[in-house]
């Protein structure tokens, strides 16, 4: 069922809702980005998500393709969400769920996690390590 929760970064400067149900699933990449944040999200479509607070605190970072906005809070560095637009899904935000500030530590830990080989270009099929990530 989705429930809406309120997440933040660290320092409170960025605030955003959401309507997620977490026991949908969640994912973890091993791409270069993911895995040096050890990224663990939920995907929200735009109309799902709202920023409440701080888009001036939010820096935009991109690579390689520049498809995925990598936002982050320039005061605390932390991650909340980054946001893109996938032909299946629309425009999308892929929510940080440690960020989100009313999720309970049950909810979290029953959360399905899907893992996604990005590293290989095969986000629809594990890789063959995923106890790291
Ligand atoms: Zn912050």
């Amino acid at each position: 069922m989705k429930k809406t929760y309120k997440g933040s970064c660290h320092c409170g400067a960025v605030r955003f809702e959401c309507e997620i149900d977490l026991a949908e699933g969640t994912s973890k990449c091993n791409c270069s980005v993911c895995v040096k944040g050890r990224f663990w999200k939920a995907i929200a479509k735009a109309d799902a998500f709202r920023l409440v607070h701080g888009k001036d605190a939010l820096s935009d970072y991109t690579f390689g393709r520049q498809a995925i906005h990598h936002l982050f809070c320039r005061r605390c560095g932390l991650k909340p969400f980054g946001r893109g637009h996938m032909d299946e899904l629309g425009d999308f935000y892929a929510v940080n769920v440690l960020c989100l500030d009313d999720a309970a530590a049950e909810e979290l830990a029953e959360a399905p996690v899907r893992y996604e080989d990005g590293r290989n270009n095969h986000w629809e099929s594990p890789p063959a390590e995923t106890r790291y990530l």
